[in-house]
């Protein structure tokens, strides 16, 4: 059997979630905007507990969740949605920050934004993927509108400093956005402590289902809708509430805060022991920083490897990925900005543990790797 090592990529929808979601496809499938009869009230009402779970995953109250399909269609809501009312408003401010690590879901709307009148700065991070503040420091300034930051990295798993990140866009006046797809369900993150104005999470990254997430947005602030059709969310996206998986979200949140603290400390300890088996092999290192990472992530790129021969050789007993970013073999941007060439991209392995691995899992990585490259040295 394969043993499933790429939560980051996806996490399996958790059995509780299920149950929660069940009756809301059938028996309950009235349509929550429909308000005239008790069963579309009674979905209301449940998309209401939803949110409520939602927003308590983050210490902010109800009203600042917005439902989406997902963090990519999150993140353009915050970006473009910014940027458009402040258009509409003739706000002065039309300068973007963000940084060359993001997911593609910030740096593509934040391309075409540049494109489009707003002048984008694209920060570099240190060898190690972190951010150097001095950096945003020199960028940031009074033409600054809104700063993207990821909080937990997709690929190394590297944990920016948001409070200090907060501060500086606060400082400024900017507004702060943060991609919170990896972090949310992950560790406590208490939006309004940093200073965040935005926060972008996904449903299937924390144990629910696949095509749901959240925009949560503090009080005032500005925000144009960029799908138009109907009142839902507050008018600020459109379309007929997806009730069961969004009942499965809130349940997915509620549940991964009860187990999140326990889950990151186990979690650590199979990672660690995963780098502490890893880290003697010929050509291993470490991508990103050793510590300030996710307690579920470990990503190592292996020199002197080729790495379409290492997937090959794993593929059959791990589901884990690799540093290329998967159709034409260019590497990640993310470790294209750590300084890694296109090879050594190719031969990175990143590894994302979840609620269900055992100590046998990680053994058994070890194992796989090691022989894996045995082989490939051996031939070459
Ligand atoms: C998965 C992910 C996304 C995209 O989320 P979807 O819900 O799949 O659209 C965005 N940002 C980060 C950091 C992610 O890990």
């Amino acid at each position: 059997m394969l043993a499933y090592l790429d939560h980051h990529a996806t996490t399996p929808c958790d059995d509780r979630v299920m149950t929660a979601m069940e009756p809301w496809w059938h028996q309950q499938f009235a349509n929550p905007a429909s308000r005239l009869y008790r069963p579309a009230l009674e979905a209301a009402a449940a998309v209401e507990i939803a949110r409520g779970q939602v927003a308590a995953g983050l210490g902010m109250p109800a009203e600042a969740v917005i439902f989406t399909s997902g963090a990519t269609e999150a993140n353009n809501l915050a970006l473009k949605g910014v940027a458009e009312a402040a258009l509409e408003r003739g706000e002065p401010r039309r300068g973007l920050i963000t940084v060359a690590t993001e997911h593609r879901a910030v740096l593509d709307p934040m391309g075409w934004l540049g494109r489009h009148g707003f002048p984008l700065t694209v920060l570099p991070v240190q060898p190690d993927g972190l951010l150097d503040l001095q950096h945003l420091a020199d960028a940031i300034g009074p033409d600054t509108l809104l700063v993207s930051v990821m909080a937990a990295n997709n690929e190394i798993g590297v944990l920016q400093d948001l409070a200090a990140i907060g501060q500086l866009c606060r400082r400024h006046g900017a507004l702060f956005h943060c991609d919170a797809a990896q972090a949310v369900g992950h560790l406590p993150l208490a939006m309004a402590d940093l200073n965040i104005d935005l926060l972008s999470l996904s449903g299937h990254k924390l144990y629910g289902p696949k095509g749901c997430g959240a925009l949560l947005r503090r009080e005032g602030v500005a925000l144009a809708p960029q799908q138009h059709g109907g009142s839902q969310e507050g008018g600020l996206r459109a379309g007929t509430l997806a009730v069961p998986l969004l009942v499965g979200l809130g349940k997915a949140v509620q549940l991964a805060l009860a187990d999140q603290a326990e889950r990151s400390a186990r979690l650590t300890l199979l990672r660690d022991r995963l780098w502490a088996g890893l880290e003697p092999l010929e050509g291993v290192q470490l991508n990103g920083h050793r510590n300030r990472r996710l307690g579920h992530n470990l990503n190592v790129g292996i020199d002197g490897v080729d790495g379409q021969r290492l997937h090959r050789l794993l593929r059959s007993e791990l589901a884990v990925s690799s540093g290329s970013a998967c159709s034409q073999g260019s590497p990640s941007q993310v470790l294209a900005a750590l300084g890694r060439s296109r090879r050594q991209a190719a031969a990175s392995i990143r590894f994302g543990l979840g609620r269900d691995t055992t100590a046998a899992d990680i053994d058994r990585a070890l194992k796989v790797v090691s022989a894996a490259l045995a082989e490939l040295r051996q031939s070459t």
